[in-house]
């Protein structure tokens, strides 16, 4: 079924039907940034609309044929006029760089002075934008200032804040927002989540479909509260600091526990009156964020997070 258009949620339609609009009439700007938190279906959506624009038949509305030779190559992935730009893996190939290079820029650039192989649009879709490194986003920038007709450049970022100023104000963006939260557990109930299941997830999540959709695929949810069980136990002294640290870095998901503990401990200070205690878990959040940053570094994360963990005992 990878021939058919997929189904949208109803947040990432909204985006792709405003953009679509103007597209169509040919107005849409050479240059879009797709805005909005990790796990709304920005890169989705900026590939439905390439796909749009590469069908050579577009069925009524403007929707991509799915048949034609444009989307065949689209699904294929081999369009010669599209260009799908994340990171690339390192010069030995053992691992994908953290970063998108001037190299991959550079290759972008003279693509887009090519006449396009179909005779129609070329896009770009750059994800994720804000990992542009300094010398790619100053080659970028030389693009994004010499627009020509028919090339679409689409930047796709969880954190535009991120992305150079002068970058930022070349490009138009479009916004994906937490939809209401009728709309949310629906679509959770959608894919099949049983609805205490979803309701649980989305209000870990703060709302957002999408994030509570992966965490409860992938255990998130479970992880979430064996951490908030842990944090109960080290408050009353049930469970030390040193042996719940041990756990907490045994494997590959301490900065997720962290995530979660940083988060239950502003939800619990949302459901509180008490100055002192507030401003206590507010700097606790504080220190687990910085503790997840130093886990990125050499530090022992053993001994970082313990160290964290005692604080919330104290
Ligand atoms: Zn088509």
């Amino acid at each position: 079924m990878s021939d058919a258009n997929p189904v949208l949620a109803p947040w990432q339609q909204r985006v792709h039907d405003h953009a679509a609009v103007a597209l169509d009439a040919g107005k849409l700007g050479h240059a879009q940034l797709f805005c909005g938190p990790v796990h709304m279906g920005k890169h989705a959506v900026a590939l439905q609309l390439a796909r749009r624009l590469m069908c050579t038949q577009p069925v009524a509305g403007g929707a991509p044929c799915s048949k034609c030779r444009g989307c065949e190559l689209m699904v294929a992935g081999t369009h010669p006029d599209f260009m799908d730009i994340s990171f690339i893996p390192t010069r030995d190939g053992s691992k994908l760089r953290t970063e998108i290079v001037i190299e991959q820029i550079r290759a972008l650039s003279e693509q887009l002075t090519l006449t396009p192989q179909f005779g129609g649009a070329q896009v770009a879709i750059i994800d994720p934008a804000d990992m542009i490194n300094h010398a790619a986003s100053n080659a970028l920038l030389k693009t994004l200032e010499e627009p020509v007709p028919g090339r679409h450049l689409w930047l796709v970022s969880a954190r535009p804040e991120k992305l150079s100023a002068t970058i930022r104000s070349r490009c138009q963006r479009l916004e994906f927002r937490l939809p209401p939260r009728d709309e949310a557990r629906a679509w959770l109930q959608a894919q099949g989540h049983p609805q205490k299941a979803a309701d649980e997830a989305l209000d870990a999540a703060r709302g957002h479909p999408g994030l509570a959709d992966a965490w409860l695929h992938d255990g998130g949810i479970a992880l979430r509260r064996e951490v908030a069980a842990d944090l109960a136990k080290l408050a009353r002294g049930d469970l030390g600091a040193v042996e719940a640290a041990q756990r907490w870095t045994a494997g590959d998901d301490t900065a997720m526990r962290l995530r979660h503990a940083a988060d239950l401990a502003v939800a619990e200070a949302a459901s509180l009156t008490a100055p002192a205690r507030m401003r206590k878990l507010a700097a606790w959040f504080d220190a687990a964020n910085r503790t997840r940053e130093l886990l990125q570094t050499t530090v022992r994360a053993d001994l970082a997070v313990a160290e964290l963990l005692l604080a919330w005992r104290g």
